[in-house]
């Protein structure tokens, strides 16, 4: 039976990736050798470095002024290394959910954190719209995608500071300005490739401004320096993520990701507003996520919910268990998640409520 895989990360990738993957994983380019098993120095892995640099100046618009690197440490390591870089004595922060929390708490022992806005009082499951940001602060962090609550920023904010973005399960989802971010970060798991990886892209002229001693392997300087080889990268997660890169550009970019993420998503959402046994978590339209939908059973049809999962995974449904903070389900559905995956899930939710 066909697999979907509707995880939220680790989660999808390209069958071009894995394929790609599969094949360097015994002898990468020629060389007779694993991409596991050569120098992260060889003339090899540095084209592979390189070339997935280069194509994410290239697929993301990325201004002139910008360092792309791939780190190691999640995007939870990002959470202290971007107030540890750019923040001076004050940063303001949008509060929209577990993962936003978890970079406040960091950026705390750095100086003031201002919460300009939070959504906890109705469970994160809308964006907040109405908020101040102070003129003086060294940045407003947004996570531009909830991928626990299933809220989205599908827009680049107007705000009177630059922004700081955790893109982590949103990136290259659709076209970003990147001009009015000093800091965009991701960890690659969800679109771009294997945990391992994360990519950070920063404007150098935002660093350097702190005065503070920064240890040295959580200075972006360093990092910049060493083209991402300061330390020795995970070579087959760089790999991985280069390949998804080369296919989001066969695909035609991000211009025509957004499209197909905006077809994707209507269609679900249409889908789980039609349902009687279903009611998506986010009620505005413009604040849904097209990337992690997350639903619970209607009510009255609360005591479905094992059932329905049952159904779902005997359909050959994987992933669809919502995080336990949310309950219920949660379809991720990412830049490689095929159009037919989402309607063969459709067709799942119809079947089953045709049965009750
Ligand atoms: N930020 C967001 C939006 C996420 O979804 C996640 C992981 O799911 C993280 C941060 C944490 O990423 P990592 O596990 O790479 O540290």
């Amino acid at each position: 039976m066909k697999k979907h895989n509707f995880y939220a990360g680790p989660s999808i990738l390209p069958e071009f990736t894995k394929q790609k993957v599969a094949e360097a994983a015994v002898d990468f380019a020629g060389t007779g050798l694993s991409v596991m098993e050569v120098s992260h120095r060889s003339k090899e892995f540095v084209a592979v470095m390189d070339e997935a640099v280069a194509l994410v100046k290239e697929l993301l618009n990325v201004p002139e002024g910008y360092s792309v690197l791939f780190l190691q440490g999640g995007a939870s390591l990002e959470f202290l290394m971007a107030p540890y870089n750019l923040m001076k004595s004050k940063a303001a922060y949008l509060n929209t959910g577990s993962w936003a929390g978890k970079a406040m708490k960091e950026a705390k022992y750095f100086g003031e954190v201002v919460e300009v806005a939070s959504s906890k009082d109705k469970n994160f499951n809308y964006i907040p719209k109405a908020f101040d940001v102070p003129a003086d602060a060294d940045y407003l962090h947004i996570t531009t995608n909830n991928t626990i609550f299933g809220t989205e920023i599908k827009t680049d904010l107007d705000v009177p500071v630059q922004l700081v973005a955790d893109m982590s399960s949103d990136i290259f989802s659709r076209p970003i300005d990147v001009a009015k971010y000093d800091m965009i970060y991701a960890g690659a798991q969800k679109n771009l490739g294997p945990s391992g990886a994360t990519l950070v892209i920063i404007k150098d002229e935002a660093l350097d401004k702190t005065g503070r001693t920064i240890p040295t392997m959580l200075d972006f300087q360093t990092h910049i320096k060493a083209g991402s080889m300061f330390n020795t990268p995970s070579t087959i997660a760089v790999y991985a993520c280069l390949q998804t890169l080369v296919w989001l550009k066969e695909q035609g970019g991000v211009e025509a990701m957004e499209k197909i993420n905006i077809e994707k998503a209507d269609l679900l959402y249409a889908e789980l507003d039609r349902n009687k046994l279903f009611v998506p978590t986010v009620p505005a339209a413009e604040d849904r996520s097209r990337m992690n939908v997350t639903f619970v059973m209607a009510e009255g049809y609360e005591a479905l919910e094992k059932e329905f999962n049952d159904f779902a995974t005997s359909k050959g449904m994987i992933g669809l268990k919502g995080h336990r903070s949310v309950g219920g389900f949660r379809a991720s559905i990412y830049n490689a998640m095929p159009a037919d995956s989402v309607k063969a899930l459709i067709e799942v939710m119809k079947e089953f409520e045709a049965s009750h």
